[in-house]
């Protein structure tokens, strides 16, 4: 079964692949964010070990996560960022390896941290959308209206691109328009159908 992992640097261009592969070409999506989210809901027991290590500061009014303080705390301190990363990957994974097992027609699993989790094996083929590093820092800096020292320090979590594009089976290069990243999705789908 075709499964296409998408991965590549922070705000490079995953969710709008995603959403085009979903939209126009009918693929199932299954985003390793969503089952992130899912992970640290109410009541779930990751949510609890968050509070137990930082304490309820960290949970807002309606009782949810606060994501943004978390954000803040793990993207300054390496320790902490492993140490929640050993809470959620684990359940991530186990997500994917039951929908793999569950798949009936060809898929795409959105993976941000393909690499850096070691989940290269759930999927068959790996995609990684990739711009400039210029171009990643204003996308976020505007989009998630980070400080340039804050989106700094997300991009310096990951995996260097460079690495990425050299493990990839495709690239796709999102340093232009819209319309030209799209026209090599509709290429990269065709690769092996
Ligand atoms: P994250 O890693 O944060 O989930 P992502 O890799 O899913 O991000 P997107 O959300 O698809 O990235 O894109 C990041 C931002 O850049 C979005 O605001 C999106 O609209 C914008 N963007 C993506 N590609 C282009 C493009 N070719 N031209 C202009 N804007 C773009």
């Amino acid at each position: 079964m075709r499964l296409i992992g998408i991965t590549g640097g922070i705000g490079m261009g995953k969710t709008t692949v995603s959403n085009y592969l979903a939209t126009t070409h009918h693929f199932p999506i299954v985003d390793a964010d969503l089952i992130a989210r899912d992970a640290v809901a109410i009541g779930s027991p990751i949510l609890s070990q968050i509070v137990d290590r930082y304490g309820s500061k960290l949970i807002r009014l309606d009782g949810t996560l606060d994501r943004s303080r978390l954000g803040t705390i793990i993207f300054s301190d390496a320790a902490e960022r492993a140490w929640l990363e050993q809470q959620i990957h684990p359940h991530v994974r186990h997500v994917f390896e039951t929908e793999r097992l569950r798949a009936t027609v060809p898929s795409v699993f959105v993976i941000p941290l393909l690499f850096e989790a070691e989940m290269t094996d759930l999927v068959t083929e790996i995609w990684v959308i990739s711009c400039s590093e210029q171009q990643q820092l204003q996308r976020l800096m505007q989009r998630e209206k980070l400080s340039r020292e804050q989106a700094e320090a997300r991009i310096q979590s990951q995996m260097p691109i460079q690495e990425k594009r050299d493990r990839a089976d495709v690239v796709l290069e999102n340093s232009t328009s819209l319309e030209a990243l799209l026209n090599q999705v509709d290429q990269a789908v065709d690769r092996q159908s």
